[in-house]
């Protein structure tokens, strides 16, 4: 009945554990403010930078001698990658300090994936890799999310697997986990290639800030160390993960994990493959490409039959509803294996797949074919091309089609002012913001004519148009480029046309001038621009003032 009490200290606990909360918070405080301190340098070295880089810029377009062009295009080059560095400093301590916000917005994630690999495929090719993309037939793929940073992530991914890998492929990947009720879609992106890879014990820390995996064999490569921290912050601000799964000497694979609501859901009737196509003979060299055909095909309920090149795809003809061919392959290419079809008497419908696809429209074997689409080939266009050359859709594919704009200006309000100059006419219209952009868009959206702004960022509008014309020499046919410069110099004409642009427009910008523009260069397969039941009365309230573009 007697009591035992048992006593114990615990002050010098209770005391520890508030000096460590003391120090976590200080600790905490410290962080926030080095963020802090970060962004805001960040952003009171971009401001000065942009005026080095602006002047470097302006100063090139001067008479300069070639020493002299070559030390302003120095400061230029170098002041632009170091823009490149601040903005990922400028991202990552935006992330740290939490000022980072994600613009949601309705998109197309095919279509981002599928530019991203027009943008870099020329240096795919020079490295000569093979750069693909794998999108699942029955994912939809209009999300709503923010695409600028889907499209950041991505292009650090992307870039990085290219960075890191000498020979073989680099495929993107995306597809769709099976839907939730609540009309989202969780998605997986991964990113594969067949480089270097990365050492099971270096795998997690490079995830990390600054952190690069150090050895001898990637010492050659440069950056800053921040993307795939940066990469990391923003997959997990949207709600995702990110991962990496890689082999040391055999190639790595980086997947992101996002759960995305849907925007449009897929219309499954595009899936419907036409009666009379059941066996595709598939002619395709590189193996990776083929494997993808062949899974996308198989999922729309075809029967494939798969081959490396011309040669033995005319072994293997029987039975064969359909053959859907690369354009370039070596000995006998796909315009080459639709003729020696034809000669053989086989009158199956012929489907090009071309990177080039100009070169293909061009080729005398054209009319061998009766479908070219373009590489890398999206859905849509796949499905397009299939349900053209059924048996019953013949004669629909001659109904003639809006003409296609392309519009290089860098100037964004310039871009609004040009599209609320067009936008009564029946045409599709695209904009690229610099030239590289432009040369990447004449590839993927085949333009009838492009209107041209000199003086970009990056590529300037004559250096683009060269490398338009050289794409054209390897065939396609001449297309219009109209230069649109806001100063009119003396001698600037002659220098504008000598760089093998056709016109040239002065700003501002006269709507009747564009329009005369787009008026000529219409070739017969396309319909008028002007849409006839429209009067100009009821195209004229395009809420601007004035009609005229100002100039910048
Ligand atoms: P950076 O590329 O600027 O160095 P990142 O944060 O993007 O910075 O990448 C960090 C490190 O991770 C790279 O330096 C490289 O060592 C490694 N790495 C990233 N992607 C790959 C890849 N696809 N293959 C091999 N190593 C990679």
């Amino acid at each position: 009945g007697d009591m035992v009490s048992l006593a114990l200290d615990i002050t010098a606990e209770v005391r520890s554990k508030e000096v460590l909360r003391r120090a976590k918070h200080r600790a905490e405080a410290a962080s926030r403010a080095k963020s802090a301190f970060l962004a805001n340098m960040s952003h009171e070295i971009r401001t000065p930078m942009n005026g080095v880089v602006g002047m470097a810029e302006l100063l090139m377009e001067t008479g300069l001698t070639a020493e002299q062009r070559l030390y302003a295009d120095t400061i230029r080059n170098s002041g632009e990658a170091l823009l490149v560095i601040i903005n990922d400093v400028l991202d990552y301590s935006k992330i740290e300090a939490g000022k980072l916000v994600l613009h949601q917005e309705a998109f197309d994630l095919e279509r981002a994936v599928l530019e991203l690999v027009m943008l870099m495929q020329a240096n795919a090719r020079s490295k000569g890799l093979d750069l693909l993309v794998d999108y699942d037939m029955f994912l939809p793929s209009r999300f709503t999310g923010d695409p600028g940073r889907i499209r950041q992530v991505l292009t650090n991914l992307m870039g990085n697997a290219m960075k890191f890998t000498s020979e073989g492929h680099v495929l993107v990947r995306v597809v769709g986990m099976p839907f939730e009720a609540d009309g989202q879609a969780r998605l997986h992106i991964t990113v594969e290639d067949t480089g270097i890879g990365i050492a099971p014990d270096k795998v997690q820390h490079i995830f990390g800030e600054f952190n690069q995996v150090e050895d001898a064999q990637n010492r050659k490569f440069e950056g800053t160390g921040l993307g795939l921290s940066i990469s990391k912050k923003l997959v997990a601000l949207m709600g995702g993960d990110i991962w990496v799964e890689s082999t040391e000497g055999r190639g790595s694979s980086f997947g992101i994990a996002l759960t995305l609501p849907v925007e449009t859901p897929l219309d499954t009737e595009l899936l419907r493959v036409p009666p009379g196509i059941r066996r595709v003979l598939i002619v395709e060299p590189n193996e990776t490409s083929r494997a993808v055909l062949e899974k996308q095909l198989g999922v729309l309920g075809l029967e494939t039959v798969a081959c490396a090149s011309a040669a033995a795809a005319l072994e293997r003809l029987e039975e064969v509803d359909l053959v859907l061919s690369d354009h370039h392959m070596r000995e006998m290419d796909g315009m080459e294996l639709a003729e020696a079809l034809r000669e053989g008497g086989h009158d199956m419908p012929v489907i090009v797949l071309s990177a080039s696809i100009g070169s293909a429209e061009q080729d005398p074997a054209r009319r061998f074919v009766q479908a070219v689409v373009q590489k890398p080939v999206s859905r849509p266009d796949l499905l397009a091309a299939l349900r053209s050359v059924a048996p019953e859709a013949a004669e629909e594919a001659e109904a003639s089609r809006a003409m296609r704009v392309l519009a290089a200006e860098d100037n964004r309000t310039n871009r609004l002012v040009f599209s609320k100059m067009v936008q009564a006419l029946d045409i599709e219209l695209e904009f690229a913001e610099d030239g590289a952009q432009a040369v990447a868009r004449f590839q993927s959206f085949r333009p009838d004519i492009v209107f041209m702004d000199i003086s970009m960022p990056g590529m300037d509008g004559k250096e683009a148009t060269a490398h338009i014309r050289a794409i054209e020499e390897r065939g396609g046919g001449h297309v219009p480029i109209v230069a649109m410069t806001a100063h009119a110099m003396d001698g600037d004409e002659a220098g504008i046309i000598g760089a093998g642009l056709d016109h040239y427009l002065t700003k501002p910008l006269r709507k009747e001038a564009i329009l005369g523009q787009i008026r000529e260069a219409r070739p017969k397969a396309a319909r008028p621009p002007e849409m006839p039941d429209q009067s100009d009365g009821a195209r004229r309230n395009t809420g601007l003032a004035g009609e005229d573009m100002a100039a910048t």
